[in-house]
């Protein structure tokens, strides 16, 4: 192996008092034995990212760099942005002093022992390792079940997501870089990643229970992250209103001959057969046309957001002129 690299931690932590210290110890052994292992260079570092907490999260971190700056760095956000800002301003503040970085979430629900995988995947020339739950032992029933269900829903509604891949996951500098680019302001880290592409791996996990402290994902907040998930990574639900306009549409066809054999054969009452038929017709007619609609609102929608049609990911036979130039 040649010279280990620079691994940076990247924890997001909102209201975390009642873990940091056991979260803060147990990063810092695995570094240490990193570290003595030859796995990661001595200038890594592990970054505490706090959301605008409102107990003494910052306190405590602060006290952590104090202690031991040769571990611990933090980043203090100026309110609380929720869990995926402060998770992607964490690897933005690092993007160009590392070489690879790892997400974490604070509450020791992921597995440290993960990150020695992890990192020997990166050596192995993955730019992505995502780091997927094998088993949801630990979780209560409500939770599995709604959490699962949120990774299939996303899958039907046609946002491509890792399945039981959370926030879990390590990212080179170059990936890092890419990540960059991507300007939208509703954040789906876990739609964006797979998006950059590179190689990558997953390498699977136990999740545990939480350390400590109450979980800052009830369910109305998950399921607006699965809304703000599916409507940042997907047209599907405005294609679903043309498709079932079409429908709509195709069956008032037959709803129209439906009447006019009632109407003929004189079992309607008067008036019966225009109402029914302009029912079907005009529903489907509006149904259709805001599908038409929604269509080129969807097209605006992937224009505004700016994204990067695409990444280059190695220059062969780049002049080495060009090189220098741009260091000069
Ligand atoms: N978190 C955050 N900002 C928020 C909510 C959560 O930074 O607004 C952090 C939190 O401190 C934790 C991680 O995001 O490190 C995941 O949150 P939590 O464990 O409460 O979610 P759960 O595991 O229950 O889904
Ligand atoms: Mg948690």
């Amino acid at each position: 192996m040649t010279a280990p690299e620079k691994l940076y931690m990247v924890i997001p932590c909102y209201n975390e008092e009642a873990v940091l210290h056991e979260t803060a110890k147990r990063l810092r052994e695995k570094y240490d034995s990193m570290i003595a292992a030859g796995m990661i260079s001595a200038e890594s570092r592990i970054v505490f990212v706090n959301d605008g907490s409102k107990d003494k999260t910052w306190e405590i971190i602060s006290a952590l760099h104090s202690e031991a700056p040769d571990y611990f760095s933090g980043v203090n956000l100026a309110h609380n942005a929720g869990h995926q800002n402060a998770v992607l301003a964490g690897l933005m503040t690092v993007k160009d002093i590392c070489d690879m970085a790892i997400s974490m979430d604070a509450d020791l629900q992921d597995d440290i022992n993960a990150i020695d995988e992890m990192v020997a995947k990166y050596y192995e020339g993955n730019q992505v390792v995502y780091g997927v739950r094998s088993a949801r032992d630990t979780d209560t029933f409500f939770k599995k079940f709604t959490a699962e269900g949120f990774y299939k829903f996303m899958s039907v509604m046609g946002a491509d997501v890792v399945y039981n891949h959370a926030d879990f996951r390590l990212m080179s500098r170059r990936v890092l870089q890419e990540l960059a680019n991507f300007r939208e302001v509703n954040l789906f880290l876990r739609g964006m990643v797979p998006l950059i592409g590179f190689k990558s791996c997953n390498v699977y996990y136990k999740r545990a229970e939480r350390f400590a402290g109450e979980s800052k994902y009830p369910l109305k907040k998950m399921m607006a992250f699965a809304i703000n998930g599916i409507t940042s990574f997907s047209t599907k639900p405005l294609k679903m209103i043309t498709w079932i306009g079409f429908f709509m549409s195709c069956i008032s066809v037959l709803a129209f001959i439906w009447a006019f054999i009632v109407k003929v054969t004189g079992h309607s009452e008067l008036g019966w057969s225009s109402t029914m038929c302009s029912i079907w017709l005009i529903g489907g007619l509006q149904l259709l046309a805001l599908g038409i609609i929604g269509e080129y609102v969807g097209k605006i929608y992937a224009e505004v957001k700016q994204r990067p049609r695409y990444i280059i990911a190695d220059f062969i036979n780049q002049p080495e002129a060009s090189d220098s130039t741009e260091e000069t």
